[in-house]
């Protein structure tokens, strides 16, 4: 990871940090997206309130597509870490890592339009409201935007493990890897 996407990674968790929002409420994360990927060039449609659905196509040749997933949502925890960049919102907290999730998404969708001349096919980008309450997928079921990919890929991170998920339409492959000391990286 180069300098400026690590700084970019780093200052996105923290500030998504500061304004957890709950299940179904995340009218403040949807809008920051939401203007991330507008800087970025990146199309997106809403998909309820506050999920939102981008892509990224290639210039170059082929035409898979890849879905990459991310979970945006707060719990009802009260934070009590002391770091400078604790929790704004009385009551609620970025608890389940869903901050960090939200921001690698946003690195990594950055960091695949800057390089957009250099693959084909198309990345397609997945802020899912609601996962605390497990129905905000379904609302990306309804919209139709769970079929049509040849693979989708999710991470879920936990201070001593991450847990890389990866599916097409038939199947779904976990992997859990222990992160030991990489945890401190954001
Ligand atoms: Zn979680």
């Amino acid at each position: 990871m180069q300098h400026a996407d690590r700084d970019f990674a780093i200052k996105t968790r923290r500030y998504l940090h500061q304004f957890p929002e709950l299940s179904f409420k995340e009218y403040k994360t949807a809008e920051f997206i939401r203007r991330n990927l507008d800087e970025l060039g990146i199309p997106w449609q809403a998909v309820g309130e506050t999920g939102t659905y981008g892509w990224i196509e290639g210039k170059g040749a082929g035409s898979k597509k890849v879905l990459l997933r991310a979970d945006i949502d707060g719990l009802p925890v009260q934070e009590k870490t002391g770091l400078p960049f604790a929790s704004c919102h009385e009551g609620v907290m970025h608890a389940c890592g869903h901050d960090i999730h939200t921001a690698a998404l946003l690195a990594a969708a950055k960091r695949l339009a800057e390089l957009r001349d250099s693959f084909g096919g198309t990345v397609l980008l997945a802020f899912q409201q609601a996962e605390e309450q497990g129905h905000g997928a379904l609302l990306f079921r309804e919209a139709g935007l769970t079929r049509g990919y040849d693979r989708a890929f999710g991470i879920h991170i936990a201070p001593d493990w991450l847990l890389i998920y990866q599916s097409d339409e038939d199947s779904l492959k976990l992997y859990l890897m222990r992160t030991g000391t990489h945890s401190d990286l954001f």
